[in-house]
């Protein structure tokens, strides 16, 4: 893929991260020593060596506490029962989901939508749960003559991975799925590019329940719009946490993002047409094979696309008195609460999440201890 990739002139990259402009390459990953690393083992265990720090496990934070419009802690729940927890300070970090719906059960959202579910308005803020962007993702698939790994993930090949990876912490199961990425500009005049493509050595049988494999070699290729202009919502259905949510993700809602999707999905087509890349190729197949017109490759987008787990911006960061947060990560209209996770990107990143999310954890930190000194 990433010669192919070379042969329609997109260059190949050592680092994926040191790019603004268009790239192919190997994905960066948190694997260490064969095993992916998560933010609570590699940040989270080490801090909680010190005497100050205390982690509860299992347990719901139903809402934020308040005395006027001071929040002075949470309310949880967990197998012990319900109780609060007080706090000189509240950081919020619950993700781009449940930030927004936990400000909204506590009283701070649009005014009238929690009035017309039955929570008391703390404070008017329209934006909370507004501004959603989220990656909407579409993958074509291919069979291949050889060059797939799907025969390391079922049957004799499965116990051979295990085997390699219990013995040796290397093989397909240390793999991040998506090993090959790619930022491509579809829209000559755009600067930077616009689309983000990944790609698997496998592909998925969706005929059968679950997520399995096909018994033949093949691969899959994915894409979306980086920096999606649609806005999309998620606001509570009720005050009780066990009330889902309305979640409008609101995909491909103005001609740029269409436009740009696309282009990918046509540019994903002409990148397994190349030399490099067609010799392993016998065929497009479900659930991308025969989506032809401008209008199916849309449909197929919303029809059998997925989400690009990317959701963020519900509440967003703002100079102006419309945010949810200010620059210093502070809940506008309340005092004592801070929101860090992804919701409070104004607009999407030009790539995934995760590495941001931490990013933004560690300045959030300096800000922290800077107004508390
Ligand atoms: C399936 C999947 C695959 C992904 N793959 C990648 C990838 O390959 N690369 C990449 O860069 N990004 C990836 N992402 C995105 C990345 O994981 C997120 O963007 C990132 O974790 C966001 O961090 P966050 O701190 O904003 O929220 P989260 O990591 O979602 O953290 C929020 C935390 O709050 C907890 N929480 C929520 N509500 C409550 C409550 N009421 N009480 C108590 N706890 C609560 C949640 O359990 C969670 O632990 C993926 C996401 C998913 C879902």
């Amino acid at each position: 893929m990433i010669a192919a990739a070379a042969q329609m002139g997109v260059p190949t990259v050592e680092d994926l991260n040191s790019l603004d402009s268009s790239g192919f390459g190997y994905q960066p990953r948190n694997i260490w020593k064969g095993k992916r690393q998560s933010a609570a083992k590699v940040f989270l265990r080490p801090a909680m060596q010190r005497p100050n720090v205390t982690v509860i496990t299992g347990t719901d934070v139903l809402r934020l506490t308040h005395a006027g419009k001071r929040v002075t802690g949470v309310r949880i729940r967990n197998a012990q029962g319900e109780r609060d927890v007080a706090a000189r300070e509240v950081i919020l970090s619950a993700g781009a989901l449940n930030s927004p719906t936990l400000l909204q059960r506590s009283g701070i959202g649009p005014a009238a939508h929690l009035r017309s579910v039955g929570v008391e308005v703390l404070h008017d803020a329209p934006g909370v749960g507004h501004n959603m962007r989220e990656h909407r993702l579409l993958r074509a698939q291919y069979r291949l003559r050889k060059g797939s790994e799907n025969a390391s993930f079922q049957g004799a090949g499965l116990y051979l991975s295990a085997l390699r990876y219990f013995l040796l912490k290397s093989g397909p199961l240390t793999s991040a799925a998506f090993e090959v990425g790619g930022f491509i500009r579809t829209e000559p005049g755009s600067g930077r590019p616009d689309a983000q493509l990944g790609m698997g050595p496998m592909s998925i049988d969706s005929s059968t329940p679950g997520l399995s494999l096909h018994g033949f070699p093949g691969a899959m290729c994915g894409g979306y719009v980086m920096r999606p202009e649609s806005r999309g919502s998620i606001l509570i259905g009720g005050p009780d946490i066990a009330t889902p949510a309305i979640i409008d993700p609101n995909y491909l809602a103005t001609d740029y993002d269409r436009r740009v999707s696309v282009a990918l999905f046509r540019f994903i087509r002409t990148m397994f047409a190349q030399p490099a890349l067609a010799p392993f190729v016998v065929e497009e197949i479900d659930p991308s094979a025969g989506i032809e017109t401008d209008d199916e490759i849309i449909d197929a987008y919303h029809r059998i696309g997925g989400a690009g787990y990317h959701a963020a911006g519900t509440c967003r960061m703002g100079e102006d008195e419309a945010s949810v947060v200010d620059t210093r990560l502070r809940v506008r209209g309340v005092e004592g609460l801070r929101v860090v996770d992804i919701s409070v990107m104004p607009s999407l990143v030009s790539g995934n999440t995760n590495a941001p999310a931490m990013a933004m954890a560690s300045r959030a930190g300096e800000l922290i201890l800077a107004d508390a000194d």
